[in-house]
């Protein structure tokens, strides 16, 4: 184990600590084909922080994204939580969560963390996939490496894979990220009619999460900087009215605005369209003849012309 008292420090910050050689870690990504770059320091910590499970309803006026999104942006939050326990020792660290080029999912497995399930996602035995995951490479030496309880797996289990509304995900426990609607309504590009009537969500896909049974009584815990804090609702008159810089101000620290405003535009006009919303038509109108991105204004116009066509409300 690394020091005493640096494991620790990291059990006091995280729900599940696992440690392993980062060689090891290196050779099996080589060994799977992975393009990983090279680590010189020779510990890796694997770390995940629980998230809770909340429903939360779109509205005429307010649209919701997934459900991690929620609170402040998981990506500043961990890496708080790791500077916060390596600023006290001195070891030279390199750390990621999300945006980096390891294998994160893979470390986690070798450290027992969770197995690797066929939605795709690492499930801890307490936590469920209900939990974010960062890692920290570490230039300090191993005595002992600290491999997690991981005697589990999906078995014949595929309610996840039934569940999924765009077929992403495959028997053989392999998955078509382009198909998945978690990948394409984060992708800059136009979409299909497939994919528009599918998409129910202002960002990401919860669905093979929540049909889980491994995630059963999970995803209670909340941590202070996951707490509600009023922008997991997004005003459809914000997206559609607002500049990208006030936006940004009004949702500051929210990891759905990573992509932009355009993306949750474009997502807000699929959902409206989903709910038969025509209630904005006057500004999505505005929105097409000011915007100069192609893909926007190509699914802009097509969701803008359904949402004309259809049948008004009387009284
Ligand atoms: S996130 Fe949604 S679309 Fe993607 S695999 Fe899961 S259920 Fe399917
Ligand atoms: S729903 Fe079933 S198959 Fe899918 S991840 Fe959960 S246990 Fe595995």
């Amino acid at each position: 184990m690394i020091k005493q008292e640096l494991y620790q420090a990291f059990k006091n910050k995280f729900d599940v600590v696992g440690i392993i050689h980062t060689n090891r870690y290196l050779n099996e990504a080589k060994k799977m084909g992975k393009k990983v770059p090279n680590v010189i320091y020779p510990t890796m910590v694997i770390l995940g922080l629980a998230y809770p499970m909340r429903i939360i309803k779109h509205t005429t006026s307010h649209l919701v994204p997934s459900f991690y999104t929620f609170g402040l942006d998981y990506h500043y939050v961990l890496k708080t939580r790791i500077e916060e326990v390596m600023n006290n020792f001195n070891y030279d660290y390199q750390l990621g969560v999300d945006n980096h080029p390891h294998d994160e999912r893979l470390a986690a497995q070798l450290a027992g963390v969770g197995f690797f399930a066929k939605n795709q996602l690492i499930i801890n035995k307490d936590l469920g996939s209900y939990m974010f995951l960062g890692i920290v490479f570490i230039n300090v030496e191993l005595e002992q490496e600290v491999i997690l309880n991981i005697d589990d797996d999906c078995g014949t289990c595929r309610i996840c894979i039934d569940a999924c509304p765009t077929k992403a995900l495959y028997d053989d426990g392999k998955y078509d990220m382009e198909k998945c609607m978690s990948h394409y309504n984060q992708t800059k590009r136009e979409l299909t009619t497939p994919e528009i009537e599918a998409n129910y969500s202002l960002f990401g896909c919860d669905i093979c999460q929540m049909v889980c049974p491994k995630n059963v009584k999970k995803g209670v815990k909340v941590y202070p900087e996951f707490e509600l804090n009023g922008k997991e609702m997004v005003s459809i008159v914000d997206l559609f009215t607002d500049s990208e810089k006030q936006f940004k101000e009004k949702y500051a620290d929210m990891s759905y605005l990573w992509k932009g405003k355009t993306i949750l535009m474009r997502n807000a006009l699929m959902v409206m369209l989903r709910k038969k919303n025509d209630k904005y038509l006057d500004l999505i109108e505005a929105s097409i003849k000011k915007h100069e991105t192609p893909w926007y204004k190509e699914t802009a116009t097509h969701i803008f012309n359904q949402l004309k066509a259809l049948p008004k409300k009387r009284g």
